[in-house]
């Protein structure tokens, strides 16, 4: 067996200070010294085991950023306040004014907006290229260029992004390769395909329970003490800052999360399974015809399937309104946004998390009007969600041949 992310956090122990087998909480934003020279040595240099201030550090936070380098094989993790938090301050860790950033086109639409709205006020420009067409990437590229920037499993066309192939562009080029992993925690391991930084918002698989919004940053000693320093460190100086209480709630969670991500990818599975047999047009990366199948499989840890996204191509947002709108009454699930969740969600990305692109863009990226998202759930009886689905596309008549992309 190879790597295995759920051994290495199996491996993480750590007690509370009465011998609690969840470690005890920091509920402190502020930590004393015995000395004015112990403290000054804290400010000039990270000491193991002695906090300053919680801003920067906290215990609570570094147990989980721990587990977190453990479960990516990083040498080191900050934990964010969002995911959002943790593109935001990686970014602008990695780029300075008249730097450029190479980024996939089809990304989440948040961070389509920070890349394509709010960075360029500060002199930070990005190039969207097809990430599938590796000569488009290096065409792409600059001597300005500091980052390439991909998802792993993109929001929300599921394309599956060549990490070892996009790690040897970039690195030709002296750029810095960032994979945001939110839609495939455990599934893929992109440190060890070749990234030098992975991302995740912990709001979606990793916590699991659709209570908070969080994210973190996991890579070398070298570049999250960049991020921590207290003279120029972006997470330090634009304070992104996760609770304590959350990092502790988020890190209990993440024990599950393998049991969690193989019943995702089962529960997946079985879903764009049923789908593509009734003849509708179905991407999901565990299915044979997902164009990157062969691929994901190639990258992939063994034992975590393919992961719990897929979409569904309705066509035109009238039908995939009115059918998400029947799947939330038969019970499927929430129309809702986000994902990881244990109950399944859906959304039309066109009309809610990519509304951020213009519609010429999201056409170019491949985003159809009527495309609908699924997060699916940890359902017990999948067959029975599965029926529910197929009883809900006969309700609003949403035919196979409707369905498929002209
Ligand atoms: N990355 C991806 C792939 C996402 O889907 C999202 C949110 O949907 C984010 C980042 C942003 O995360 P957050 O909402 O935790 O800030």
């Amino acid at each position: 067996m190879g790597f295995d992310p759920a051994s290495r956090i199996q491996d993480f122990l750590v007690f509370g200070e009465f011998g609690d087998v969840n470690p005890s909480i920091t509920d402190s934003s502020t930590y004393t010294f015995l000395t004015q020279e112990k403290m000054e040595e804290a400010f000039e240099h990270e000491i193991e085991g002695c906090f300053l201030y919680s801003r920067h550090w906290n215990p609570t936070n570094k147990f989980l950023a721990e587990a977190l380098a453990r479960m990516e094989d990083g040498e080191s993790a900050q934990v964010m306040a969002s995911g959002m938090g943790a593109i935001s301050t990686t970014l602008l860790a990695l780029c300075s004014q008249g730097d450029q950033i190479v980024c996939g086109r089809n990304i989440y639409g948040g961070t389509y907006a920070l890349l394509k709205n709010l960075l360029p006020r500060f002199g930070v420009t990005t190039r969207f290229a097809d990430l599938t067409d590796h000569a488009a990437v290096r065409a792409a590229i600059t001597p300005r260029t500091r980052v390439v920037y991909v998802e792993s499993v993109s929001n929300p066309l599921l394309e599956v992004a060549d990490i070892p192939a996009l790690s040897a562009i970039a690195h030709e080029r002296g750029a810095t390769l960032v994979v945001d992993n939110t839609f495939s925690p455990m599934v893929l391991s992109p440190l060890r395909l070749g990234a030098d930084v992975v991302l995740h918002s912990m709001t979606k698989f990793i916590n699991g329970t659709s209570d908070c919004v969080a994210g973190c940053v996991v890579s070398s000693h070298d570049f999250i003490g960049r991020l921590n320093d207290v003279n120029c460190g972006t997470s330090m100086l634009l304070g992104p800052v996760l609770d304590s209480f959350r990092a502790a709630s988020i890190l209990k969670n993440l024990h599950s999360l393998h049991v969690r991500m193989r019943k995702h990818s089962t529960n997946a599975l079985h879903v764009a399974r049923r789908l593509e047999s009734l003849g509708f047009d179905v991407h999901y990366p565990g299915l044979p015809s997902h164009p990157h199948h062969a691929l994901i499989t190639r990258m992939a840890n063994e034992g975590y399937g393919w992961g719990g996204m897929l979409t569904l191509d309705a066509v035109d947002p009238t039908t995939a309104a009115r059918l998400m709108q029947a799947m939330q009454e038969a019970k499927v699930g929430y129309l809702a946004v986000s994902l990881g969740y244990f109950k399944t969600l859906f959304s039309m990305p066109g009309h809610s998390t990519s509304s951020e692109m213009p519609a010429e863009e999201r056409a170019t990226a491949g985003i159809s009007e009527g495309l609908i998202r699924f997060s699916i759930g940890l359902d017990a009886d999948i067959e029975q969600t599965a029926r529910r689905i197929e009883a809900c596309i006969a309700r609003v008549g949403l035919t196979p041949r409707a369905a498929t992309k002209a």
